[in-house]
């Protein structure tokens, strides 16, 4: 029985923006690597290349335009009475950035600042407990092959924001949606 929503942010609830492409490019590291620290890059070069990152996500927060459908899904789901949160690898203030622009509103949200980001599972099982709902009754929700990635090693279930394009991953999510309103037909299977 699903009983909660996660959603990704950048690319989910919001249109995509971020060209982490160019910033690793500028800064010449990885994002993923800087995240966790795999390069084992000196503790200075690391706060550098994380202070470039939040300042182009904040950026590209304030410049954000939300994904159709979001405040109406966001309506159907309230009416529901299910729970919803945000998961992103995004930092913190890009989140407050985006909710408070676009008058949103999620239960819980947890961002790189909160906890081990995707694709570690982490997250899942940490807002399971915040939710008090197991995860066999969690949807997550993304654009990329790390949400479900995450979503399916926690024993949730996943559903890919694919827009009509035909995504190659080694992972298969439970669902596939071109819109964000199809979720009110997932919500509706229960
Ligand atoms: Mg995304």
């Amino acid at each position: 029985m699903l009983q909660g929503i996660i959603f990704d942010m950048d690319g989910t609830i919001t249109k995509p923006k971020v060209d982490f492409a160019a910033v690793e490019r500028e800064i010449e590291k990885k994002f993923g690597f800087v995240l966790d620290n795999s390069e084992g890059s000196s503790p200075e070069a690391r706060a550098k290349a994380m202070e470039r990152f939040d300042q182009v996500e904040t950026q590209a927060a304030l410049e954000s335009e939300l994904n159709d459908g979001v405040h109406e899904l966001l309506d159907h789901i309230s009416q529901k009475r299910l729970k919803t949160a945000i998961l992103t690898r995004n930092c913190r203030k890009s989140v407050d950035v985006v909710l408070n622009k676009h008058n949103l509103h999620f239960e819980y949200v947890i961002s790189r600042d909160d906890a081990r980001p995707k694709p570690a599972p982490d997250a899942i099982f940490l807002l399971s407990k915040m939710m008090n709902i197991h995860t066999d009754n969690l949807l997550m929700v993304g654009d990329y092959k790390y949400d479900i990635i995450c979503g399916k090693a926690a024993g949730a279930k996943t559903a890919l924001l694919r827009y009509k394009k035909k995504l190659e991953m080694e992972v298969t999510p439970d669902f596939e949606i071109d819109n964000l309103e199809e979720i009110i037909h997932i919500i509706a299977r229960g």
